[in-house]
């Protein structure tokens, strides 16, 4: 017997149980989804308002440029940038989520 749960919901049950924080490519494989990591960006836009309802708040470790440290702390949007602006390196570290209640 399994468990029928949409990709939004497993999104939602893996960061409930997990310990730390997560990229898209890890809330992929764990969660076993079936999703390229722009759409599971969009899903976690989704995500975030639906925990929010909950009274709980997704949470973002902001993406981090490899080469020169540099953060990006001001994003309106969840997805990875392609570039730093200050060293203009692409070895980008994707940003983490976790839920905080
Ligand atoms: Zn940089």
């Amino acid at each position: 017997m399994t468990e029928f749960l949409t990709d939004r919901e497993r999104i939602i049950k893996l960061l409930l149980s997990a310990e730390r924080p997560l990229d898209v490519y890890q809330i992929r494989d764990l969660a076993g989804l079936d999703l390229k990591p722009s759409e599971i960006y969009d899903e976690l836009e989704h995500v975030a308002r639906t925990l929010k309802r909950q009274g709980l708040r997704l949470e973002m470790i902001p993406a981090r440029c490899r080469n020169c440290g540099y953060e990006f702390r001001d994003r309106e949007r969840l997805k990875k940038p392609s570039k730093c602006p200050r060293c203009r390196s692409e070895r980008i570290d994707p940003p983490k989520f976790y839920v905080r209640r």
